[in-house]
């Protein structure tokens, strides 16, 4: 390949706010098979807000709503955002949290008024030994509504289940319908549960959706794909997605994202616009074809 055909590529990029970090990234662009999307504050706006707080018993709906509250003002997860500010929105101040503890892919832990206070996924529950049996059934109506169910605990017993729901980008199902044409097979990577990361897929016409990945196994589903013979591209924002984007064949780093995401990046959306990743591939084909 000549460079100067790939310098001119990665100038036409630019114009249109792709930034691309080389004229190799280019190159291997054309041959991609998979692009991978992370699904929240990507394929999402990231910004979840509480749908749903429904008590089971041991706590009212305010005391459950403060005992979360004061958990996740030591937390920077988009779903602690959620939960503060519905409880801003409804005058409950948090109080304050002694050893706290943020569980990657889990959540959150600490005592709480001298209780032990959880909240977090059905996995943090299970790991700490809450019966969840008794809600089972309203988690998984939530999730098929798309919503991510979220537990609380107090002192080892259930006190409340908290959905939140995330709005779908709008230009989301666009990008995918278009990848899609182009031949790329679409798939969804997520931390969240199998049974909400399923009903976001369907809206968005995804064909495998890949969920309950801890933030460290991101970047072996990656390596997975690879070794299955996929050439792949990994479009993340967060610093959770950093790994999974340094493995992929191309990382692709929503503009509005994380720094450590975007150092990562071998390609920067700086519109942070998700149908920008086919305009990426298209241009490298065209770039390409005046090579060969
Ligand atoms: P994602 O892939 O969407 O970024 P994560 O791996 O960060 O997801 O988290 C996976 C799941 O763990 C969340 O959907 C949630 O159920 C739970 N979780 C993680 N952090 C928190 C938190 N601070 N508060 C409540 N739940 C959390
Ligand atoms: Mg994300």
């Amino acid at each position: 390949a000549t460079p100067a055909a790939l310098m001119v590529g990665v100038g036409r990029g630019a114009q249109a706010g792709i930034l691309i970090r080389g004229g190799e990234i280019l190159e291997k662009a054309e041959r991609l098979t998979t692009v991978v999307f992370d699904k929240t504050g990507t394929l999402t706006r990231g910004e979840p807000a509480l749908t749903d707080l429904q008590p089971c018993g041991h706590c009212d709906h305010d005391q459950a709503l403060r005992l979360a509250a004061s958990l996740e003002a030591g937390s920077e997860h988009p779903l602690a955002e959620a939960i503060l500010r519905r409880a801003k929105e409804a005058g409950i101040a948090p109080c304050a949290v002694q050893g706290f503890e943020a569980v990657p892919g889990h959540g959150v832990r600490g005592q709480v008024e001298g209780r032990t206070v959880l909240f977090g996924n059905r996995r943090l529950m299970e790991r700490e030994g809450v019966n969840v049996g008794q809600v089972g059934a309203d988690m998984e109506r939530y999730q098929a509504d798309g919503k991510t169910a979220m537990l609380l605990a107090c002192d080892g017993e259930l006190a409340a289940v908290i959905a939140v729901a995330d709005t779908i980008k709008p230009e989301a199902l666009e990008a995918v319908r278009s990848l899609r044409a182009e031949g790329v097979e679409v798939v969804m990577l997520t931390g969240d549960n199998a049974r909400t990361a399923a009903a976001i897929g369907r809206a968005l016409e995804i064909d495998r959706v890949i969920a309950d990945v801890l933030p460290s196994d991101k970047a072996r589903v990656i390596k997975e794909l690879q070794q299955a013979g996929k050439v792949v591209a990994m479009v993340g924002d967060g610093v959770n997605d950093a790994p999974a984007l340094a493995t992929a064949d191309i990382g692709i780093a929503i503009g509005s994202g994380s720094d450590v995401a975007k150092e990562t990046g071998g390609i920067i959306l700086v519109r942070s616009d998700v149908r920008d990743v086919v305009t990426g591939i298209r241009l490298s084909r065209a770039t390409m074809r005046t090579i060969k």
